[in-house]
């Protein structure tokens, strides 16, 4: 096997040839590294033509992956940072003047410069609002295929857990969830509704969340993948 590189697009592709390979394939792995299997014998112009006519969808992969891992670190609140919320992430952008210390206009998040040093404050407590509304019309649109009522809904910080059931019938949402895409929130929500009338995770309770969700394996999977740095967000 012989490794060569190719730069296009601001994206480095490395090339890995083997005289076995009978077509050209194009993976995009897990840290979004970019690698190109290819027969021996295509010339790399080629190569560089055949990369390009795939350039749209692998922007699309590498916009993807940097959504379901936007926060690896601390945010700064910085113009220009991004900000994921229901799995889409949105700009921030630091002004001077407006009436609320954060505002989200559906487009963007808008940051007043005064209110920065409490900005992860401010944050968390948009999370709160938009979510609990957002959440409530989820839940009922969900309990349907449960089979289940929650006496209310909360949403709040549960330190590691994403989400809780109590003894009163109120489900608890963490804040963080929000930032999720929806298809790993409706699989919290389907798991903790399912607890209402099953409160241990035995067979009945697995056999119960796959009625209201067959593919819920696979949500659980990514929603564990994504917890690391989901929950390392804002403290
Ligand atoms: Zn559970």
């Amino acid at each position: 096997m012989i490794t060569e590189s190719i730069q296009l697009d601001r994206l480095t592709f490395e090339v890995r040839r083997s005289p076995r390979r009978r077509t050209l394939e194009l993976m995009v792995d897990r840290g979004g590294a970019l690698r190109i299997y290819a027969p021996n014998e295509v010339p790399p112009d080629e190569l560089i033509r055949w990369i390009s006519r795939k350039l749209v969808w692998v922007h699309e992969k590498l916009a993807a992956k940097a959504q379901v891992a936007p926060q690896t670190k601390s945010p700064e609140f910085v113009s220009g940072e991004s900000f994921s919320y229901l799995g889409r992430g949105f700009r921030l952008k630091v002004v001077k003047e407006q009436r609320k210390a954060l505002n989200f206009d559906g487009a963007r998040f808008l940051l007043r410069s005064d209110s920065r040093r409490k900005a992860a404050e401010h944050f968390r407590r948009w999370y709160r609002q938009s979510g609990t509304e957002w959440l409530r019309s989820r839940v009922k649109l969900l309990a349907p295929k449960v089979g289940a009522k929650p006496a209310d809904i909360r949403v709040r910080d549960l330190g590691f857990r994403w989400a809780s059931c109590g003894r009163t019938g109120v489900l608890s949402f963490h804040w963080k969830l929000l930032q999720l895409p929806v298809r790993l929130v409706d699989y919290v929500i389907v798991h903790e509704l399912t607890h209402l009338s099953h409160p241990h995770h035995d067979a009945e309770f697995w056999a119960c969340v796959e009625r209201a969700m067959p593919d819920w394996r696979e949500r659980k999977e990514q929603l564990a993948e994504s917890a690391a740095h989901y929950l390392s967000f804002g403290g």
